[in-house]
């Protein structure tokens, strides 16, 4: 292998190791997808989704992105949860975010340039609306905390009021939107308890 070898080598281990512990592992995989929940994350490389909440390939539905945000005008991120809801009828929808979240501290330094700075400007424009919030908070750590739960709240709400959800719902399918954090300190997910179905 010319480029990369390390991974090739990891993943030649890694599909072995699979099919010794379960032989029909592949084949099932190939034959149907139906996980049951849809996670959408951050990008960070620390905050692996299968993998903190024990879940194997074919479980879980995944998107990622640079803070967990849910734009109403990001055709990637909405035709991800269009497709779980509608054809592979997920009824749980996490979004995570993570305490120490680069794309929310983003958000706190002088602006950055395109297109992340317009990717985060919702989590700006939060900020400000969180000011007095955020303001009586002892120090930096703990406003850039507070406004990474803030963040997931407001990822939630956008969820609520799609479209694909809403429709959904209508036509009596469950779905139920979570809104979680992760800790990379301890590796523990904490419930928000923002959900709504
Ligand atoms: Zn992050």
């Amino acid at each position: 292998m010319r480029f990369l070898p390390r991974l090739f080598a990891n993943n030649r281990a890694w599909a072995a190791d699979r099919t010794a512990k379960d032989p029909a592992f592949f084949e099932r995989l190939c034959a149907i997808q139906r996980p049951e929940y849809l996670w959408i994350g951050c990008a960070d490389s620390r905050v692996p989704a299968n993998e903190i909440v024990g879940l194997a390939p074919g479980e879980m539905f995944v998107h990622r992105n640079v803070a967990n945000i849910v734009r109403v005008d990001d055709r990637n991120c909405l035709s991800v949860l269009q497709y779980g809801i509608d054809t592979l009828g997920i009824s749980q929808v996490i979004v995570c975010g993570h305490y120490q979240c680069g794309g929310v501290q983003t958000a706190f330094g002088p602006h950055t340039h395109q297109p992340l700075e317009g990717w985060i400007e919702q989590i700006r424009a939060l900020r400000h609306a969180h000011a007095a919030e955020l303001d009586r908070l002892s120090d930096d750590a703990e406003r850039w905390h507070r406004l990474c739960e803030l963040n997931v709240g407001a990822q939630v709400r956008t969820l609520n009021g799609l479209p694909i959800v809403v429709e959904a719902r209508g036509r009596g399918q469950v779905v139920h939107i979570h809104g979680w954090m992760y800790d990379l300190r301890d590796g523990l997910l904490r419930d928000l308890e923002v959900s709504e179905d």
